[in-house]
């Protein structure tokens, strides 16, 4: 479902330009969840952005989802993220004047679903908030911020879920149950899963572990290919 073929980029510009990826190759199967480590700067949060459109490259093949991203406007990209790819962030990025309900069904909203609020309604519960949906951000826990941040990226139901370390901000028991809640919908829904951790224990809960160190793959043990 993903399939990354000697991708590099580099970032700034002049004296500040960083060649981030240098020749990334990365094959996952739909279905599977990949753990990327490595060190910070290594180009983790960068390799994300790629998956996510976000990043275009300046050379390599990028196809996600049978779509090839290199070439394609900024409306189909943006079309194809909403249609294919969830993000979650380490520090959540919910919008602080909105509720929980609001933060979910706004972005279904804007993409044409006529039911957004039951929707919401629904993933919210799913991720064990129906009593927090009329709270605002700074009115819930970190952990709780993030269930909203989980359900909002699995709203459209996204064939990819993409986390930069998700449970970065959290505590060791408030992490454990985001990555419990995680893996059991990415499980339950056939989605795959990217995730960017510095936590060992939770790469390792990944059916594969990538590592990067300075824009390259050090180490990607091979399961299967697909589109
Ligand atoms: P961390 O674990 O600290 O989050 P990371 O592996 O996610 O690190 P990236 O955020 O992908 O690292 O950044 C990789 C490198 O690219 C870093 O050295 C960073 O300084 C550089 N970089 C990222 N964005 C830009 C930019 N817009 N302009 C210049 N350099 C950049
Ligand atoms: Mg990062």
């Amino acid at each position: 479902v993903i399939h990354l073929k000697d991708v590099s980029l580099t970032l700034g510009e002049g004296a500040s330009s960083v060649h981030v990826l240098k020749g990334v190759s990365l094959d996952v199967t739909a279905g599977e969840a990949t753990g990327i480590v490595g060190p910070s700067g290594s180009g983790k949060s960068t390799l994300l952005m790629v998956l996510a459109g976000l990043e275009r490259v300046d050379a390599g093949i990028v196809r996600i989802a049978g779509e090839v991203l290199n070439g394609r406007s900024e409306d189909q990209i943006a079309a194809f993220r909403g249609r294919n790819i969830g993000i979650v962030f380490q520090s959540f990025h919910l919008i602080p004047n909105m509720t929980a309900l609001e933060n979910v069904a706004v972005p279904l909203e804007l993409a044409g679903r006529k039911d957004a609020f039951a929707i919401a309604a629904h993933e919210l519960e799913a991720v064990g908030l129906a009593d927090r949906v009329t709270h605002y951000p700074g009115e819930l826990s970190g952990g709780e911020q993030q269930r909203v941040a989980i359900a909002r990226a699995l709203a459209p139901e996204p064939r990819i879920l993409i986390a930069d370390e998700p449970t970065g901000n959290l505590d060791q028991a408030t992490g454990r149950q985001v990555a419990d809640l995680l893996f059991a919908k990415a499980r339950e829904r056939g989605m795959t899963l990217v995730l960017v951790t510095h936590d060992p224990a939770l790469a390792s809960r990944c059916a594969r572990q990538v590592s990067m160190r300075s824009g390259r793959i050090e180490a990607a043990p091979l399961i299967a290919v697909s589109a």
